[in-house]
């Protein structure tokens, strides 16, 4: 890399987010992240955004440029569940958690995008979920909102592919953090015995992979879903 370049990453006040953000400032970026309450970690700007509100991120994201200069990657890693079975879900459930994961990913690349073009450089990271190719009971609205990062990707790698403009999934398997911490014991004890490591991952591990796609040697690769799951996904 001969400068630093600009990284906004969502929803980088815990987490994987903070995980990432926190990589990025190790490896030299230039390094944003949006909060709704909270800070990002040490040596980030971090500025007030609702991924659902896309008055609010365009907002946080012109105070990005204005500070540090022109967006060059995005990590789109802002994410809620809302677990329940398909019959108890209410409108509710579905739109708030489709409208986060979903909708929020195409705010802000929607946003990045005219930067980019600009540049004819930009590297585009969505982060979504094993489920969202595995499947999973009482996550229909999550594991919909995950697998349609993937056809996003690939649509967009398409559009902005000839024009240095890269865009990829990661796909996390059980990662430490607030979210599984959530799970009952029994539920984690049962996943962790379906995971070939045989352990849920480091928030750590998944901003390793984020980083890589975000360096010059990830050029050629586009439209890819890289999964960090431990094995828990083969073959999905
Ligand atoms: P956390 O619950 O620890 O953190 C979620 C982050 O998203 C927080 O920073 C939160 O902000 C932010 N966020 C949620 N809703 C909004 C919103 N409307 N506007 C702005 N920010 C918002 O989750 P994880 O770190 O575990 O998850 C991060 C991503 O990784 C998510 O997309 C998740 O689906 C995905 N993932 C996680 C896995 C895991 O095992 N942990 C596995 C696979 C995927 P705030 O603090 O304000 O709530």
């Amino acid at each position: 890399m001969t400068r630093e370049r600009v990284v906004l990453v969502t929803g980088g006040n815990r987490g994987i987010g903070r995980a990432i953000a926190e990589r990025f400032v190790a490896e030299g970026f230039a390094v944003a992240v949006t909060a709704r309450s909270g800070e990002g970690p040490e040596g980030t700007l971090t500025v007030r955004a609702d991924v659902t509100d896309a008055a609010s991120l365009d907002a946080a994201y012109t105070e990005v440029e204005q500070k540090l200069g022109p967006v060059e990657v995005v990590v789109a890693n802002a994410g809620i569940t809302k677990d329940t079975l398909l019959l108890r879900m209410t409108e509710d459930d579905f739109d708030s958690v489709v409208s986060t994961n979903l909708g929020g990913a195409f705010r802000v690349v929607k946003r990045a995008a005219k930067g980019m073009l600009r540049a004819k450089w930009g590297r585009v990271i969505l982060i979504s979920s094993v489920v969202g190719l595995y499947g999973s009971a009482g996550q229909i609205n999550y594991s919909s909102s995950k697998s349609a990062l993937v056809g996003f990707a690939r649509s967009l790698t398409r559009e902005l592919g000839s024009r240095g403009i890269t865009a990829n999934v990661v796909a996390p398997g059980f990662i430490e953090t607030d979210m599984t911490a959530a799970l009952p014991d029994e539920t984690q004890a049962d996943y962790k015995k379906s995971i070939p490591a045989g352990r849920f991952g480091a928030a750590d591990e998944v901003a390793a992979a984020v980083v890589w796609l975000a360096s010059d040697d990830a050029a050629y690769i586009s439209g890819a879903v890289i999964p960090v799951d431990g094995g828990l996904g083969m073959g999905h």
